[in-house]
């Protein structure tokens, strides 16, 4: 599979309202079962890796997954892309960000994601550009993100309704229109109501809490931008929220948190990675064929 194909496949899910999910990685045995998943089911999705997937769980390194991802994937039902390469991290450590945009096109993934969102907007553009550029060489499309989906920092959030009520971090639909122009993004990932599961502490381990969207927000980024908007965040999102937001213009829905704690839970309960692979499994159907409604999507692409 090629960049190109995979742009193109974004274009065509965007076009016809249909939605590819983004399974995290945080562990290598994960991708196994969602391949198999995903090809039982006839949907098509991207399986990513982000950098703490690597750094605090069990992803190993970009290449790890890359081999894993060619040893078991059909490229009919799923493509291979680098989450969140932050610029500033969650600790607010500065990033070798090109370094691990470059290892990420030399090891073949597809697509690529810059994150610049913890820095002022015209260094975001400025950074996103750099990446567009890059990437673009080798024909890889890039994802960016502008505004701020919560929850990867550490310490505790405010309460959820009120950062909802406040719009607190939501993308503003001017600065994105600002942003896709000069930066020329192949995809937006954007804030209105998503947040992140948490990753640090023992709330790396609680159920997160169920977020909601706010639809019309979402209509007028789609209208400014005119890309195909990418959600983070979507373990937890109920599925009548979602139904909107593909009718509005989200393409790409990042699931980690639920999978990840699939994974985790029945490992520490038997020991065993093939029954934790199956607690997985089990996850993907369901989502695939209940929350998200994704069943028979790569059919739509032959
Ligand atoms: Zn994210």
């Amino acid at each position: 599979m090629l960049g190109t194909e995979v742009r193109d496949i974004f274009h065509a899910a965007c076009a016809d309202h249909w939605l590819i999910p983004a399974f995290n990685i945080a562990y290598l045995p994960m991708v196994e079962p969602i391949c198999q998943t995903l090809r039982e089911f006839d949907c098509f999705a991207l399986i990513e890796v982000a950098r703490p997937d690597i750094e605090r769980f069990g992803a190993q390194s970009l290449e790890a997954v890359a081999a894993e991802y060619a040893r078991c994937a059909d490229e009919r039902y799923v493509a291979l892309h680098v989450d969140h390469v932050p610029v500033i991290d969650e600790e607010g450590q500065r990033v070798q960000w090109r370094e691990m945009v470059r290892e990420g096109i030399e090891c073949g993934y597809h697509s690529v994601m810059i994150d610049g969102c913890r820095l002022p907007l015209d260094e975001n553009i400025a950074v996103t550009q750099q990446v567009v550029e890059m990437a673009g060489a080798y024909q890889v499309p890039v994802e960016a993100e502008l505004g701020a989906v919560l929850g990867h920092e550490p310490g505790p959030l405010p309460p959820y309704e009120e950062l909802f009520d406040s719009k607190r971090g939501f993308t503003s639909p001017q600065q994105a229109q600002r942003f896709v122009t000069e930066t020329g993004v192949d995809w937006l990932s954007v804030a209105a109501g998503n947040i992140h599961g948490a990753i640090s502490g023992v709330a790396a381990d609680q159920p997160k809490v169920q977020a909601r969207l706010d639809i019309d927000h979402l209509r007028l980024l789609a209208q400014a931008t005119g890309v195909p908007l990418v959600l983070h965040g979507g373990s937890g999102i109920p599925s009548e929220y979602l139904h909107e937001a593909v009718e509005q213009g989200i393409v790409k829905l990042n699931i980690g948190t639920e999978i990840r704690q699939a994974y985790q839970q029945a490992l520490s309960a038997t020991d065993d990675i093939t029954v934790a692979q199956q607690a997985v499994a089990e996850v993907i159907a369901m989502l695939i064929t209940e929350r998200l409604g994704t069943a028979g999507t790569a059919s739509l692409l032959r």
